[in-house]
């Protein structure tokens, strides 16, 4: 809404468009959201390829809206970066997400969580003090967390992005790079930031069955990034014939929608109960 001087009231203003309108509706809402609690946490499992246990989990926010059902993250993270809403939301994930392992911890299960964070929250100076007081808090072994970083997040600002990192690797928490072959960055950068694991991202992995230049990438991270020492994710695994090159190939780690999508976490046990245990 704009002030019209001459009236004294707020009309509204023709040169937003409907676009910008539904934003700014959307951010309003996503303010109440992260106060009434509407938003929750979904985990998708991560499968160890070589023994069929499960790696970890990876928390996918998910928008539990009133009238419109669940949202997917897709709609809403972008108009949290830019309003500043990404960081009272990272930190509701990330709480939800480490109480959420204490709790499995607590049922004698240890399972590793993973949280996506967004380069706007890492750069937050007070991002790496909250991180461990979340892990203190909840006392959970710092290695039981990963936090997901964009290949391109973290080798767009290195400089401070590499400090964070090397914080948040001295509380033992591992860092995983996200989406890894969408950026330009070479495996030779990767080597030097402290990185325990690369997540190829899912559109080279749909292509594995059809294309050959996408199932080359894979292979090609899959093997650098071994000679590196990183455990290798391969997301969005939907087919058993992509499994199985990923397999072949000696990919650590696998997730997509052939294992399971993102469950809620009660839906979550029930899985692991009929699936791998
Ligand atoms: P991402 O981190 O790359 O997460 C993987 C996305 O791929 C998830 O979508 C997941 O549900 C989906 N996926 C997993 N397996 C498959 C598969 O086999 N096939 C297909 N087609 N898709 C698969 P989702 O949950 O909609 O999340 C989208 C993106 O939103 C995430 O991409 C991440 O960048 C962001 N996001 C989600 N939760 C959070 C959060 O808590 N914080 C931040 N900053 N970003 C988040
Ligand atoms: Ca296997
Ligand atoms: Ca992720
Ligand atoms: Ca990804």
């Amino acid at each position: 809404h704009a002030k019209d001087r001459r009236l004294g009231v707020r009309v509204f203003d023709d040169s937003l468009d409907d676009g910008t309108a539904r934003r700014l509706a959307l951010v309003a809402q996503l303010r109440q959201a992260l106060r009434s609690r509407e938003l929750v946490v979904y985990y998708q499992p991560k499968v160890q390829l070589s023994d069929d246990v499960l790696a970890g989990v990876e928390a996918l926010v998910r928008w539990n809206h009133p009238t419109r059902g669940l949202v997917l993250p897709d709609e809403f993270i972008g108009a949290a970066e830019h309003t500043g809403l990404i960081a009272p939301l990272t930190t509701l994930v990330l709480d939800e997400a480490v109480a959420q392992c204490r709790a499995w911890l607590d049922e004698g299960k240890r399972i590793p969580v993973a949280v996506n964070v967004s380069v706007r929250a890492l750069l937050d100076s007070a991002f790496v003090d909250e991180v461990a007081g979340v892990v203190r808090h909840h006392g959970v072994p710092g290695h039981l967390l990963t936090l997901e970083l964009t290949e391109t997040s973290i080798m767009d600002d290195r400089a401070s992005a590499g400090e964070a990192l090397t914080r948040i690797a001295e509380l033992g928490v591992h860092i995983s790079v996200d989406d890894f072959g969408t950026g330009y960055s070479s495996l030779a950068q990767l080597s030097r930031l402290p990185v325990h694991e690369v997540k190829i991202d899912k559109s080279f992995v749909f292509g594995m069955g059809t294309e050959a230049n996408d199932e080359a990438v894979v292979n090609a991270v899959v093997q650098l990034a071994h000679h590196m020492g990183k455990v290798v994710v391969a997301e969005g695994v939907e087919d058993r014939l992509s499994l199985r090159k990923l397999e072949e190939m000696g990919c650590d780690i696998a997730q997509g929608y052939l294992f399971s999508r993102p469950l809620p976490p009660e839906k979550l046990a029930t899985w692991i109960r009929d699936n791998l245990l």
